[in-house]
C-alpha cells in the first residue's frame, strides 16, 4: 500500500494538488517534524464533494487520532487554501495489506522512529511493529531522554529505565508505578516501550490503557472470542497497563486480567502497570490481585518540587528553541505547582504567544499571557515567601530578616520585606513585627513609610520594590 500517497495527484476539480501541498507543508510547520511524520504524512486527498473535501488515512486508529487531535486545523487550513471547502471527511483507505487478517494498526510514531529514510518504503508486515492492535500509539516526545529527573520521581525513573534494559529480572516485575496525575507514569511507560523497541525491534510490546482492556475484553465476551483475546494478550512479550484504577470494581474485567496477568508473569514476561494509587490503596480491587501487583516492584512519583518543575520548563524551552528568561521560568514553577501537564500547558501558552505575535517572551508578556492561568493558581503571598524572595534579591541571608543587625546592607532589604508584607498579606503591624525578630509594631510603621518615600524619591529603588512586587504576587 502505498504510503508516501499523499503526494499523488488526485484527479479532482477543483481541487489542486498544489494546495493540498501548501496545506501539509502548513500543518508541518505547525506541528513540527516528528509530530507530522507520526500521524498526518500518511495522509492522502482522495477527492471532493462540493464543499467537502474528502481526506483518507490508512488506519481506523490513524483517522480516530488525526480527527480528534487534528481535526479542527486542517478543516481550516483546507478553508483557508482551498475556496469553497466548508467541511473535512477523514475516511479510512480500504487497506489492501489487511486482507483476511483482523487489521493490525500499525504504531505509527514507532514505524517512523525505526526508519531511517524518511521517506522509506512501509515496513512490509513481518517487520511491522509488533504488539499487533494492543498496541496504543507511543507518543514520540515521551522517551527518557526528554525525561527531567528529579528528587520526586527518580525512584520511578531508575525503575522504569532497569526494566528498559533488563525486562522480566525477577524483582522488578511487574513494576507498579504509581503517583497523582499529570505526574510522568504514561510518559515513562512509554519511555520504557521506546526503549525496548530500539533494542529488539521483534519484541511484542503491547501497551493500552485499562479502559482499553475492559473495552477489548467486554467485546470478545459479546462476541465470543474470549479465546483469541486471551491467546493474544498472552503472546506478548511485555505487558503495559495504563491507569489500572479504572479498572477497579469490574468483575469478570478483573478476573480475566488476574489471570492474564499470572500467565504473563509465570511466562516470565514483563508488566508494568501504573496507577493513581498504590495497591494497597486501589479500593475495589480483589485481594489476591492486590498481592500479585505488589509482587514485583512498587515505584511512586512524588509531587512535584520547585527545583523539578524549574527544570523540566528549562528543559521544554531549549526542546522548543525559544528564548524564555529565567524570571518568566521561575514564575511558572513557583505559580504553576500541580502537575507537569499544567505546567507545559501554561509555557505552550506563552511559546504560542509568542509566535503568534511575533514578540519576545518577557515577564510583562508572560503574565498577560498567562492571565486567568495564573489567577487560577493564586494562592495568599505569606511572610515567609516575602522574606524569602526579598533576601535572595538583595543576596543577604534569611536569618537577617529577624536579626538585631542595623547595617544598612541588611536594615533596607528588610524594610522592604515589612513594606510587602504589609501591602501584600492581611496581617496587622504587629504581627508583622513579631515575625521580624519580634520588632515594636512602630518599627514596622517606620519602614512602610520611609520605603515609600524612597519610593517616590528613587525611580530605580522604586522599580526594583514593584518588580519584588509583582514576582511575589504573580
Ligand atoms: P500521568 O500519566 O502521570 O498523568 P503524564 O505522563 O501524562 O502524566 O505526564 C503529563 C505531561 O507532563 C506529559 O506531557 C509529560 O511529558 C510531562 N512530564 C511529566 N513528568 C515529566 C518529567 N519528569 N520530565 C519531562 N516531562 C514530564
Ligand atoms: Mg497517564
Amino acid at each position: 500500500m502505498e504510503h508516501e500517497s499523499g503526494e499523488r495527484s488526485p484527479s479532482t476539480a477543483g481541487t489542486s494538488t498544489t494546495a493540498w501541498a501548501r496545506v501539509r507543508a502548513r500543518l508541518r510547520q505547525e506541528v513540527g517534524e516528528a509530530e507530522y511524520r507520526s500521524w498526518l504524512k500518511q495522509m492522502s486527498l482522495a477527492g471532493r464533494e462540493g464543499d467537502t473535501l474528502e481526506i483518507t488515512l490508512p488506519t481506523r486508529f490513524l483517522r480516530d487520532w488525526v480527527r480528534e487531535h487534528y481535526g479542527d486545523r486542517l478543516r481550516a487550513l483546507c478553508e483557508a487554501e482551498m475556496p469553497g471547502v466548508r467541511r473535512v471527511e477523514l475516511r479510512v483507505a480500504p487497506a489492501a495489506s489487511a486482507a483476511g487478517k483482523a487489521a493490525r494498526e500499525p504504531v505509527p510514531a514507532l514505524a517512523e522512529r525505526l526508519s531511517p529514510e524518511p521517506a522509506a518504503p512501509p515496513a512490509p508486515a513481518a517487520e511491522g511493529p509488533r504488539g499487533g492492535d494492543w498496541m496504543l500509539p507511543l507518543d514520540p516526545r515521551w522517551t527518557f531522554e526528554s525525561f527531567v529527573v528529579g528528587k520526586p520521581n527518580e525512584f520511578a525513573h531508575a525503575c522504569a529505565r532497569r526494566v528498559a534494559e533488563r525486562p522480566a529480572q525477577a524483582g522488578f516485575n511487574p513494576l507498579f508505578l504509581y503517583g497523582g496525575v499529570g505526574l510522568g507514569k504514561t510518559h515513562l511507560m512509554h519511555a520504557i516501550a521506546w526503549a525496548l523497541r530500539a533494542r529488539d525491534p521483534g519484541l511484542e510490546v503491547a501497551y493500552m490503557s485499562a479502559e482499553k482492556f475492559m473495552y477489548r475484553f467486554i467485546n470478545a465476551l459479546r462476541t465470543q472470542n474470549t479465546m483469541e483475546f486471551k491467546s493474544q494478550l498472552r503472546s506478548v512479550h511485555v505487558l503495559m497497563v495504563d491507569d489500572l484504577q479504572f479498572l477497579i470494581g469490574k468483575d469478570n474485567t478483573q478476573e480475566e486480567f488476574f489471570h492474564t496477568f499470572n500467565a504473563l508473569i509465570d511466562a516470565g514476561k514483563q508488566i508494568v502497570i501504573s496507577a493513581d494509587k498504590a495497591p494497597n490503596d486501589l479500593s475495589g480491587i480483589e485481594d489476591r490481585l492486590r498481592t500479585r501487583l505488589s509482587g514485583g516492584i512498587v515505584a511512586d512519583i512524588h509531587a512535584t518540587t520547585y527545583e523539578l518543575r524549574l527544570a523540566i520548563l528549562e528543559a521544554k524551552a531549549a526542546q522548543a528553541g525559544v528564548e524564555v528568561p529565567p524570571r518568566v521560568l521561575e514564575l511558572l514553577a513557583r505559580k504553576i505547582a500541580t502537575n507537569v501537564r499544567e505546567l507545559e500547558g501554561a509555557l505552550n501558552r506563552i511559546l504560542a504567544h509568542a509566535k503568534l505575535f511575533g514578540r519576545p517572551v518577557t515577564l510583562e508578556m508572560a503574565t498577560e499571557a498567562l492571565g486567568d492561568i495564573l489567577r487560577a493558581h493564586d494562592k495568599r503571598v505569606s511572610i515567609d515567601d516575602i522574606q524569602r524572595k526579598v533576601a535572595e534579591h538583595y543576596n543577604i541571608r534569611l536569618t537577617e530578616m529577624a536579626s538585631a543587625r542595623r547595617s544598612r546592607a541588611v536594615a533596607r532589604p528588610r524594610q522592604v520585606a515589612m513594606y510587602l508584607a504589609k501591602q501584600l498579606t492581611s496581617r496587622s503591624l504587629p504581627e508583622i513585627g513579631k515575625r521580624f525578630g519580634n520588632r515594636d509594631h512602630t518599627t514596622v510603621l517606620h519602614a512602610v513609610q520611609r520605603i515609600t518615600a524612597l519610593m517616590q524619591e528613587d525611580p530605580a529603588f522604586a522599580e526594583d520594590v514593584t518588580l519584588l512586587r509583582k514576582m511575589l504576587e504573580s
